[in-house]
């Protein structure tokens, strides 16, 4: 029935914006109120103990428990002094969203009254009921149980709920045996490798430089749709996209009013999402420049990679709370509408020194730019090495339709770095063997003296590749906007914390051959370029020719989620992650499982959803609607108009024919997938997922279904249209 459809309608019509309320004028008067940040901690713990955290998360000493426990207690007091009654570790499940176990402060006393209580022990860890976690079989082979573990480098927030007000403590989530469950341990394992080798080579130029972090800075991509409209669609409810729906016509795309200014619901909405974010020290700012009608995004200041991820995460938990009171819901999916843009989450990434030095900026001094030119090029063969890890880095069921869509990053991993750069590298190549002599300058003989400092031509051309260089960052694009950043991020981690190590040994061998450091360093760099080049691509990323000469080139094209993740199988990966210290085969080998199943699982649901919604709601609808035509059409006779009746006739027609190769299809691949759920093995069965039912059947049932919403009366059509959807007030 249609009602729903127009019921909500008529809720949007009356739909009024809700009024937002700041704490206070000025930002800074409320930012990180709600969190334990290292402000707080210096105010609430002695000198001491605070000099041994500080240790902890800036060096990585271990946290004793006289430490955690003063910690604990100043966490405390200072979380019940705004009123928080609960605390929970919160973690980062490989289910791909976050996780939380609450418990109170009270505990009983022997004497049978309350105290509230709150030792180190359970601030260090805690164990969640975690059987209903995915652990792809680790936990079976290797222990029954795992715990969560503080990660005291990301500072503990209050999350404010009807409930009243919860502690959250940033944990990882390990087996028993040590092995990694959850998304951020890998990652954090991941930052301390690229912490040890970049700072290894940054020693070579400057010996006073001890650290070396990774900033990241995460745009992030969504669609806001009113929450009654998208409740009337249950394929937008149970998939987070819409599995139907008639594209707007192409070029004109919706009218100019639909898209105009921002409308004040929406802007209300951004508003109250940038307060609570402020609160919880996430340093965003809200940007409108929405591609698609409907579509925005946010993007913080960066931070270290694992506050950032932290920090996106909590963000994207927030803006579904706030979407929420705002009568929105937030949309996360990669590709929600056909037709239009997809939405991702541009990962912005580069090093910065403890001496507040950003490796990936250019600069007017020819010795620096040799610092620049080798993290530049060494991050590019990186690149190139480790392209198909990256790839399956951001593979997901979602992230398919929109990689290599309209708008969006093609699936092949290349890297954009502007004509200037491009002829840095020619130079380099050209240079040959250069014989320096004494008094020559090095950086001039070398062709490394005239890097320009600002890079002016990073064109729109940028925006079609999937790992750009921005002047003085890294973007890698592709990642999706539902993502957990982590797993792009412990892959670019490593990769390029493995290659700082391959080259900082093969410069010291030179050099331990008498070698000019200046030298030797350029030419290793310069062995790397052909490698690099092949992986450069500065032409347009969206176009058939890339396809083409991508295969030339020899890089790969996966185009779809279990053959992307094939790589997690090689032993080169195992190898690499195991010298990295990242994960051992076990563990590569059970996350390769837990991602296919969990793409089986997605691929399953949208088969049936559509199904469900092809038969009981469009087929109905269609056939209500054609009988209402052939009730028209016997009228006609029966007033002598026969002759009259022909284009009715037609329709009459049209619509039988898409109706019964809906019910043909839904059925069919009902069936298909009865037989493909029988299969044991979680990649052939993935990949039977893949080419027989969503190659197979998706396209093809909804292009029917899409030709039935353009014949059946509007009135009658049960699901909000595209327009209605993407149309906010
Ligand atoms: P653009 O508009 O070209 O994408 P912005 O300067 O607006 O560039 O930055 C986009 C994102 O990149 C922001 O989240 C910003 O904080 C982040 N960013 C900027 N510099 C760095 C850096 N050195 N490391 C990581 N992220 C960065
Ligand atoms: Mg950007």
């Amino acid at each position: 029935m249609a009602k729903q459809r127009f019921d909500a309608l008529k809720v949007v019509e009356l739909r009024q914006p809700i009024n937002v309320n700041p704490p206070s004028e000025k930002v800074s008067d409320y930012f990180g109120v709600n969190t334990f940040g290292l402000h707080v901690m210096k105010e609430q713990l002695s000198t001491d103990i605070y000099t041994r955290l500080q240790n902890a998360i800036h060096k990585g000493e271990q946290i004793d428990e006289n430490v955690a426990d003063a910690v604990a207690t100043s966490l405390k007091a200072w979380a019940i002094s705004k009123g928080v009654t609960h605390y929970t570790h919160w973690f980062q499940p490989l289910t791909g969203s976050t996780a939380e176990k609450h418990d109170a402060f009270f505990e009983m006393t022997n004497d049978g009254t309350a105290i509230e209580r709150f030792k180190g022990s359970a601030l260090v860890r805690q164990e969640p009921d975690a059987s209903s976690f995915p652990s792809g079989g680790l936990r079976q082979t290797f222990e029954a149980r795992g715990y969560t573990a503080w990660d005291p480098t990301s500072p503990a927030f209050i999350i404010e709920s009807g409930k009243g007000k919860t502690l959250c403590i940033p944990t990882v989530f390990v087996s028993y045996t040590g092995e990694s469950l959850d998304n951020k341990a890998p990652l954090l394992k991941a930052l301390e490798q690229i912490d040890k080798t970049a700072t290894a080579v940054c020693q070579i130029f400057d010996r006073s430089i001890e650290k070396v972090q990774a900033t990241l800075g995460t745009e992030q991509e969504f669609f806001l749709i009113d929450k009654a409209l998208a409740d009337a669609r249950p394929d937008i409810l149970l998939t987070g996209k819409t599995l139907f729906g008639r594209t707007p016509p192409k070029g004109q795309q919706l009218d100019d009013h639909y898209f105009g200014a921002i409308p004040s619901r929406v802007s209300r909405f951004l508003q109250a999402l940038e307060i609570e974010s402020y609160k919880l020290g996430i340093p965003i700012k809200t940007r409108h420049n929405e591609v698609a009608p409907s579509q925005f995004e946010v993007a913080p200041i960066f931070e270290e990679v694992n506050v950032a991820n932290d920090h996106n995460q909590l963000l994207m938990d927030l803006m579904r709370k706030v979407a929420s009171r705002h009568n929105f819901r937030v949309l996360f999916h990669e590709k929600p509408f056909e037709g239009l843009n997809g939405s991702g989450k541009h990962n912005n990434w580069s090093l910065l020194t403890d001496k507040g030095k950003n490796l990936l900026q250019p600069s007017t001094k020819a010795k620096e730019n040799l610092i620049f030119i080798t993290f530049f090029i060494n991050i590019l063969k990186a690149v190139y090495d480790n392209a198909d890890l990256l790839r399956a880095s951001i593979a997901s069921a979602s992230n398919d339709y929109r990689l290599g869509a309209n708008e969006a990053p093609p699936p092949i991993i290349s890297a954009f770095i502007g004509t200037q750069l491009f002829n840095v590298l020619t130079e380099l190549e050209n240079n040959g063997d250069i014989k320096v002599k004494k008094g020559d300058n090095i950086y001039m003989k070398l062709g490394i003296n005239k890097i320009p400092p600002i890079l002016l031509d990073n064109t729109d051309r940028n925006r079609t590749s999937p790992f750009a260089f921005t002047g003085n960052k890294f973007e890698f694009r592709a990642v999706g906007s539902n993502a957990n950043n982590a797993r792009a991020m412990t892959v670019l981690n490593v990769a390029v914390a493995n290659q700082l190590e391959l080259f900082k040994r093969e410069v010291d061998k030179l050099i331990e051959q008498d070698e000019k450091k200046e030298v030797a360093i350029i030419d290793i760099l310069r062995s790397y370029i052909p490698s690099v080049k092949k992986v450069v691509f500065e032409g347009n990323g969206y176009g058939e020719e890339w396809v083409q000469e991508a295969k030339r080139r020899g890089l790969s094209n996966f185009r779809d989620t279990p053959r992307a993740l094939q790589v997690l199988k090689k032993a080169a990966t195992s190898r690499l992650f195991k010298r990295m210290k990242i994960m051992t085969q076990a563990e590569l080998f059970a996350r390769h499982e837990i991602r296919l199943e969990n793409y089986t699982r997605k691929m399953q649901i949208e088969s049936r959803v559509m199904a469900d919604l092809a038969l009981n709601h469009i087929c109905p609808t269609a056939i209500r609607y054609q009988n209402m035509l052939i009730e028209n059409v016997k009228g006609m006779k029966d007033i002598g108009l026969e002759e009259e009746t022909e284009e009715v006739m037609n329709l009459i027609k049209k619509v039988s024919k898409h109706l019964n190769q809906v019910k043909k299809l839904s059925n069919e691949m009902t069936q298909e997938r009865k037989r493909i759920n029988s299969i044991d093995s979680p990649e052939e069965k993935a990949i039977a997922y893949c080419d027989e039912i969503k190659e197979k059947y998706f396209e093809e049932l909804r292009w029917h279904v899409d030709k039935l919403e353009t014949m059946i009366d509007d009135e009658m059509w049960p699901l909000p249209k595209y327009r209605e959807l993407l149309f906010l007030r």
